[in-house]
């Protein structure tokens, strides 16, 4: 690999926006110049590649944390695996995505971890990392969970919601928050009251309201500021760090808000689909509902300013995709006449830059903002930090050249998703990534695909670098 250098961009990072050209040397940024300096024509009469982004942005790759490729949920599996799921990332200026190894009840975290090695090895068009899902909490895994922070995989998820599947009830979820808080781990919440859902899902299957909207209706928002609530005290009681994932619910942002009032080390993540969609989405007729079930659920139209708000003040620091798609045809229909069978989660792993540059466009963020919710936060929160979500000499040259002036009509038509729908057909976005660079190969190429599954790596990660 010869040197590559990008010029006459606007260079946009959570920190700055300048008009440089980058020098990138073995895979890595390794200057960057004043754009028509001597220095930068130096650099690109001798590099042995010039792009050109002359009236484009020149961005960090996206660093999606929160996916679930080949994901199993409700006997089925989330299309997309690493190969396609990755590819499709790389499409949407993601360079980075962290997926969940998943441990199953009785078995150890070792055998999870090592079947999602074995899924994403060879088959990634961009770099990857894991953090690990925590289903069982007993004095074994407990103690693998130090084995883990010491080989990258530094944080841990755990679920108050999806009883006799992921659920640890609140002693379990102390003991590995008091385990984190020793090692260094960064314990991630799905915050819900899930004893609480089921008694109303019953209920509500049993007076036959089966369509998918009641998912919405059940899944009540103050069981989601409930557990949100109960996670941060437990954190509070552990002197252990939190993350929240998927944060859908005024309520539950209220929460965070309340808790980073007070100074604690307490952080949330929402989803592209909790600001742009909603409850209208579900109630869609014909079952087309079902495409847009996902837990947490999606909210009435009222809680998206409240996301965006929060955005903005920092109660809410990462703007994730939980993509985890499931095809409307013989999936998402499993749950035909019983809502509760549909199979949880959306596609968005190809959406989320676009979908967030129009956030910028319509002045709801500024393109700093984008860039630090999307790329630096994220990279920073799990350990990636400056190898990933900041262009800067040393960083990884995972950087994305994006026209800030394309318009695009989104739909399953045209997505690179290995799934039979769009959660946002025949919505125009203006922006559209144009080049896209992994590790400085080029993988995206004015908008053909050069990538090859195998060109992503397993990223070792850093325990939090978001804290203080
Ligand atoms: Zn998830």
């Amino acid at each position: 690999m010869g040197t590559t250098v990008i010029r006459g961009g606007l260079v946009i990072t959570a920190a700055d926006e300048t008009n440089a050209d980058i020098l990138i040397e073995g895979g890595r940024v390794t200057a960057l110049a004043a754009h028509d300096s001597d220095v930068a024509r130096a650099w690109a009469e001798s590099a042995d590649r010039v792009l050109d982004a002359s009236g484009r942005y020149v961005i960090p790759g996206g660093v999606d944390a929160h996916t679930h490729m080949e994901m199993p949920f409700g006997g089925t599996f989330a299309v997309d695996t690493f190969e396609t799921g990755t590819r499709a990332a790389a499409w949407g200026g993601t360079t980075t995505i962290v997926d969940f190894a998943v441990q199953t009840v009785g078995e150890s975290l070792r055998a999870g971890l090592d079947a999602w090695h074995a899924k994403a090895d060879g088959n990634c068009a961009v770099d990857y990392a894991f953090h690990m899902i925590l289903s069982d909490v007993n004095e074994d895994t407990l103690k693998e969970m130090d084995g883990l922070v010491d080989e990258g995989v530094t944080s841990f998820k755990l679920f108050m919601a999806y009883p006799g599947v992921f659920y640890s009830d609140d002693g379990k979820i102390l003991r590995a928050m008091q385990r984190a808080a020793g090692n260094g781990g960064l314990v991630m919440m799905h915050a819900e009251n899930g004893i609480a859902i089921d008694v109303l899902v019953e209920q509500a299957l049993a007076a036959g309201r089966t369509d998918p909207r009641y998912h919405g209706e059940v899944r009540h928002a103050l069981l989601e500021a409930e557990a949100t609530h109960r996670a941060i005290q437990l954190a509070r009681v552990a002197g252990a760090p939190l993350y929240v994932v998927h944060v859908s619910a005024t309520e539950a942002v209220a929460e965070l808000a309340q808790a980073r009032d007070l100074g604690l080390p307490v952080f949330g993540e929402t989803c592209p689909q909790y600001l742009f969609l909603s409850t209208d989405n579900l109630a869609e007729p014909d079952f087309e509902g079902a495409k847009y079930v996902c837990s947490t659920p999606l909210r009435p139209k009222e809680h998206q300013a409240h996301l965006w708000r929060a955005l903005r003040t920092n109660d809410l620091q990462v703007v994730s995709t939980d993509h985890c798609p499931f095809c409307f045809k013989g999936q998402k229909e499993m749950g035909l006449g019983d809502f509760s069978k549909i199979p949880n989660g959306l596609p968005g792993v190809e959406n989320r830059m676009d979908l967030l540059h129009q956030a910028v466009v319509d002045g709801r963020i500024s393109r700093r903002r984008w860039i630090e919710i999307a790329c630096a936060t994220p990279a920073r929160m799990f350990g990636l930090y400056p190898r990933k979500g900041t262009i800067a000499p040393g960083a990884d040259a995972d950087i994305v050249i994006y026209d800030p002036d394309a318009t695009q009509v989104m739909s399953a038509e045209t997505h690179h998703m290995n799934v039979d729908y769009s959660a946002y057909e025949g919505r125009t976005v203006t922006g559209r990534v144009q080049t896209v660079l992994s590790r400085g190969e080029v993988v995206i190429d004015d908008r053909t695909y050069t990538g090859r599954a195998g060109h992503g790596r397993f990223v070792a990660r850093e325990t939090c670098r978001y804290l203080g």
